[in-house]
């Protein structure tokens, strides 16, 4: 076995990290963590530390780590038949039956789903499959698709560009052309102190439709939007936004992509985001839960009304130009559905509402009342603490001061990974959705004294 040292320095010398300060790491200056294990919401690291992991990696491993009934799925589909393709009507009885898994749980009026590997290529997919069915359609000026400040869609060409993070686009010439942003439907940062959540979500809708009518309804094919913002700073969406936005949508004849990417299968304490606040996509985005993580597999679930259209596109231009090598791979459409078969079991969509309405009220209790702190949100198992110099002023602090880092580093201290989200100074809770109250109360009181530590009280 290598040694520790030998295996830092062939990182540093070798691997291009995603989302990295890649002169930082490659001097040295930024640690590393190689990690060996994990089991149930912990992992281990060759240093020889348990930490247990709040954010589930990237928000993904929802059943948790070492679940042998994934491990044991994906051997006998690699033994069985590693690989075959999907194109032209070719299919593994795993890839069927998730297919068909998806189906049974998605909202009634989807109809089929495609198969990629990422969430970002899956939004590609979406936005393909928009131009499409608009140029079947016979609209094809009807191409530009509307995002919000803060959602996170990918890191794609197109995806980059729907995410509404600036580190996304600094430098990368993007966003593209054809996509265009909206507010964040983000209540605490609203301009107007004194307006009530459904004031500010009409005036949410209010802005997209003055963006609309500015661009022309005919030139808009699409809006996209998580259920609950996620990497731009878990926020639930306020009061009657869902409903005021759909209403805008109906009216100019716009799609509604629902990315849910971080919210289906279970994580907002319901099968799917837009169950719990009431949206009727057109195509719903799946990734990350959908395995667990345990192999890469993502979806565009495609509504009746688009599949229609695209039916008929196929019988006028024949098959449709679109397809990855690794579309429905066999291993991970045989994780795929040993880990729903395990959601299930475990009750773990349940478990999400039930713990994570605890894990909420823990940290409320034992935060929430901190002079630094100016809110504490959530959703099931997505959570959030927000920070801010003066909360009552609405003063945020210096962003080079890094607070929300100091306080996840502070956190790590004692032995809980939570992520200090990329634009504001949050700390994000997203931990596998079989945590338990005792293991929330761990993460809770490391939690209150990283913060004394960071703040000082
Ligand atoms: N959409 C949402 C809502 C996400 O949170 C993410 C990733 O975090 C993506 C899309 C992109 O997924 P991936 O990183 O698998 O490309």
């Amino acid at each position: 076995m290598l040694t520790n040292d030998q295996l830092s320095q062939w990182d540093r010398d070798n691997f291009f990290h995603p989302s990295t300060h890649l002169a930082q790491f490659a001097r040295g200056e930024a640690p590393n963590r190689i990690v060996t294990g994990g089991e149930g919401v912990f992992i281990q690291d060759r240093d020889g530390n348990r930490l247990l992991d709040a954010f589930a990696g990237l928000y993904c491993v929802n059943v948790g780590y070492g679940r042998p009934e994934i491990a044991e799925a994906i051997a006998k589909q690699a033994h069985e038949l590693a690989y075959y393709h999907s194109y032209v009507g070719h299919g593994t009885e795993a890839s069927i039956t998730l297919a068909k898994m998806i189906m049974d749980r998605a909202p009634a009026h989807m109809s089929k789903v495609y198969f990629g590997l990422s969430g970002s290529d899956a939004n590609e997919t979406n936005i393909k499959l928009i131009w499409y069915y608009n140029n079947i359609l016979g609209r094809p000026e009807k191409k530009k698709i509307i995002s919000r400040w803060r959602g996170y869609h990918g890191s794609g060409l197109m995806t980059g560009s729907l995410t509404g993070l600036e580190l996304f686009h600094k430098k990368f010439d993007l966003p593209l052309a054809q996509v265009l942003h909206t507010e964040a439907p983000y209540y605490l940062r609203r301009q107007d102190p004194a307006m009530s959540e459904e004031a500010f979500s009409a005036d949410c809708a209010r802005k997209l439709e003055e963006l609309i009518l500015s661009e022309g309804p005919d030139t808009i094919a699409a809006f996209i939007g998580e259920p609950a913002l996620g990497t731009g700073g878990l926020v639930p969406p306020p009061a009657g936004y869902w409903a005021a936005i759909q209403a805008v949508l109906e009216k100019y004849d716009i799609l509604l992509v629902a990315d849910e990417v971080v919210t289906g299968f279970g994580r907002l304490g319901s099968m799917f985001g837009s169950d719990h606040y009431g949206l009727k996509p057109d195509l719903i985005t799946i990734a990350k839960g959908l395995t667990s993580a345990y192999a890469p597999l993502s979806g565009s679930i495609v509504s009746d009304r688009m599949w229609q259209v695209l039916m008929q596109g196929t019988d006028e231009n024949g098959p449709i130009g679109h397809g990855w090598t690794y579309s429905a791979h066999p291993i991970g459409a045989a994780a795929g559905v040993a880990n729903l078969n395990l959601v299930d079991s475990l009750g773990l969509v349940e478990n999400a509402g039930q713990t994570g309405a605890r894990f909420k009220a823990l940290m409320q209790d034992a935060v929430g009342t901190h002079s630094h702190v100016a809110e504490v949100r959530g959703e099931g198992l997505l959570m959030a603490v927000e920070f801010a110099e003066d909360p009552a002023a609405r003063i945020q602090f210096d962003p080079a001061q890094g607070m929300g880092a100091k306080v996840a580093a502070a956190l790590l201290k004692r032995g809980v990974i939570a992520r200090a989200m990329p634009q504001g100074d949050i700390i994000g809770f997203a931990p596998p959705l079989c945590i338990t109250e005792n293991e929330c109360a761990f993460v809770v009181s490391a939690m209150k004294d990283a913060v004394s530590e960071v703040f000082g009280d």
